[in-house]
């Protein structure tokens, strides 16, 4: 355990949103205690040499000081310096005109932002009033400090035609244009994301194969690895093996505000906890996570692909996945039937 890279990312300030298809389902902003963030640091140091701390798992940089709060994430990791991954808060872009500047500073060269549609659409899936027009200020923003947004949109059978709208949108806008101008090159894609959380949801509009608009298909993201759920199905049917989720040498923890531990697939549900680290021995902690001993994880060892496949999958259903995104889809079908 000792070799292995650990990130920790700590949710100690919650999120703006709402999104309907947020993979980690939605849970309450509630503070953390002051002093959360090196405690839970202290607790892993022991058993790990390398250790990046995140003090974001929703929205990065979504607290009142973020300048500190990056200097105070740096100094927390241990022989690490954690990421920026191309993330940014849209919230803190368009309310605090030094937020682009501390970016700028950290040397961000393209910022990705999320859309579900035109306006309507995006606001209602974001889950608030105004988050559409926010994410086109943001894209000018950040344009106007040098930084490429990048667009992302979330596909499904209701709002497929608003994507082909905001497609044009982005060339009417000339982004990319004004990207290459700044010396960056800008991005649109869109693709299904997965089926969990509260994506989950949407699975009877998720997006059929033969529903993906044309125009939208050369900007569909890794789009081979696409398969429909009845070929999946087939595909499976008698497939004897198990879901597995292999460790790496980089270990991810996703530390709830309430001091719940989960691995960083899938959303953070009970049947995922690893345990509590308020009330759990860290060392019993790390035989789960070295056991995979965890109820869902249990679970996938039990039942068998071809069995998953059997109860919960729909064999005439055209609905896209890719094989992981199925996979855990199945598994949560199963879990959600066990609880
Ligand atoms: S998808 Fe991201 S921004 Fe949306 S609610 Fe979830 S964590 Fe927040």
């Amino acid at each position: 355990m000792k070799s292995r890279f650990l990130s920790l990312a700590v949710d100690l300030y919650g999120c703006p949103n709402r999104c309907l298809h947020c993979w980690l389902g939605h849970m309450p902003n509630l503070p953390m205690e002051p002093e959360a963030d090196a405690w839970i640091v202290e607790r892993f140091q022991p058993y790990f040499d390398r250790i990046a701390f995140y003090s974001w798992l929703r929205e990065p940089d979504f607290c009142p000081d973020y300048r500190a709060r990056w200097e105070r994430d740096k100094a927390l990791s241990v022989n690490a310096v954690p990421e920026r991954f191309e993330l940014a808060s849209f919230w803190h872009l368009v309310r605090d005109p030094d937020y682009v500047r501390f970016l700028k500073e950290l040397n961000v060269k393209c910022v990705q932002l999320s859309f579900f549609g035109l306006e309507q659409t995006t606001d209602r899936y974001v889950g608030r009033r105004g988050a559409f027009r926010e994410l086109l200020r943001a894209t000018e923003i950040l344009l106007e400090n040098g930084i490429c947004p990048r667009w992302q949109g979330f596909l499904n059978e209701e709002n497929r035609l608003e994507l082909v709208e905001l497609l044009h949108l982005s060339r009417e806008l000339e982004l990319s244009r004004r990207c290459q101008e700044i010396g960056g090159t800008f991005r649109f894609f869109v693709h299904e994301g997965s089926c969990d959380g509260e994506n989950r949801k949407l699975y009877p509009i998720r997006i059929t194969r033969d529903h993906i608009p044309e125009t939208l298909l050369p900007f569909y993201l890794d789009a081979d690895r696409l398969q429909t759920e009845a070929e999946l199905c087939e595909k499976w049917k008698d497939d004897p093996s198990h879901i597995s989720f292999p460790q790496g040498e980089e270990l991810v923890l996703y530390v709830s505000n309430r001091y719940e531990l989960f691995f960083n697939y899938t959303h953070m549900r009970p049947e995922w906890a690893v345990g509590n680290l308020k009330t759990e021995p860290v060392e019993e902690l790390l035989r789960r996570i070295e056991q995979q001993d965890t109820p869902a994880l249990r679970t996938a060892r039990e039942i068998s692909l071809g069995e998953l496949v059997r109860r919960w999958g729909d064999p005439d259903s055209e609905r896209v996945f890719d094989e992981g995104d199925y996979r855990i889809y199945l598994l949560n079908r199963q879990l959600e039937n066990q609880t």
